[in-house]
């Protein structure tokens, strides 16, 4: 933990209660592993907005095209690791101190499960995944899908990347599940997300209708920050850890 992160006493006592935790990541929680957001700087690819790429639309226009974005996205994602925040996270879970722990997650890289968390509810997919557009079920890890020829065997459709794009629903048995949880939880934590991006970014006024206490953790100020109770200025490496040890204590060994 960085060792001028002092939480607020009254924060630190309700992290000591808490026994029903969600927390909500979003793709900052990832930038610190090297994965780049796309807004904010540096989310660019070749002069296009992910806007323009991650859509049904620009896949059904040029196939090849989204496909290669999606490698690049792909092998930035296979060479990121976990980062402190991350693994403090799995630590949580693994210690069984919660009566619950759940992860709802906006980030389609996997470095969660790859840091040890096991209950991940992924509302917008994976990019590690591709799956058949007509829906027969075929599924392929992306990194074998040839970005030329991402023709389904099936003969009717085309492999995909298995993530929610821009103007898709998310699936509603995650979304449900992530709600629900949210409802029966004591404390939310939203990490690394710009609160912008609906429907994930209602989820976080679940909990402040709730009256539980919400902590953000996020370097810049957020559509969120006024509205939470705890607004901590700090990036995800530094913030998830120091309120992780606000449940566990100070680490002691080298796990
Ligand atoms: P976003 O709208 O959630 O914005 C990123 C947020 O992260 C911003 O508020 C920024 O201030 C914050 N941030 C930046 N660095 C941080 C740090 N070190 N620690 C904590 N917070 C930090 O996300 P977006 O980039 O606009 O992406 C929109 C959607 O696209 C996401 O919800 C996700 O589905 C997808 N996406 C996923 C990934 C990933 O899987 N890693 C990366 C980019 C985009
Ligand atoms: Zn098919």
């Amino acid at each position: 933990m960085t060792p001028d992160l002092a939480l607020p006493s009254s924060l630190l006592e309700a992290l000591g209660r808490t026994r029903r935790l969600v927390v909500l990541t979003g793709a900052g929680t990832s930038a610190e592993s090297g994965v780049p957001v796309f807004r904010g700087g540096g989310g660019l690819w070749e002069g296009f907005r992910p806007e323009d790429l991650a859509t049904p639309e620009a896949f059904a226009r040029d196939p090849v095209r989204v496909w290669r974005w999606y490698r690049w996205r792909l092998e930035r994602v296979q060479a990121a690791e976990p980062h402190a925040g991350h693994r403090a996270l799995a630590r949580l879970e693994a210690s069984n101190r919660l009566r619950a722990c759940t992860l709802v997650t906006q980030n389609v890289d996997g470095l969660h499960q790859r840091a040890g968390s096991r209950l991940v509810l992924e509302l917008h997919g994976n990019i590690t995944r591709s799956r058949c557009t007509s829906g027969c079920g075929v599924a392929r890890p992306a990194e074998t899908v040839d970005p030329e020829r991402a023709e389904c065997p099936c003969g009717s459709g085309m492999l995909r990347p298995d993530v929610v794009w821009f103007g898709e629903s998310l699936d509603p048995g995650v979304l449900g599940q992530a709600s629900l949880r949210i409802e029966e939880a004591d404390m939310v934590w939203v990490v690394g997300t710009s609160a912008l991006v609906h429907p994930a970014a209602g989820l976080p006024g679940i909990a402040l209708q709730r009256g539980i206490p919400v902590v953000e953790v996020n370097p810049e100020r957020t559509p969120l920050s006024g509205a939470v109770p705890y607004s901590l200025r700090r990036t995800a490496a530094e913030g998830v850890p120091a309120l992780v040890e606000g449940i566990l204590g100070p680490r002691t060994n080298s796990f």
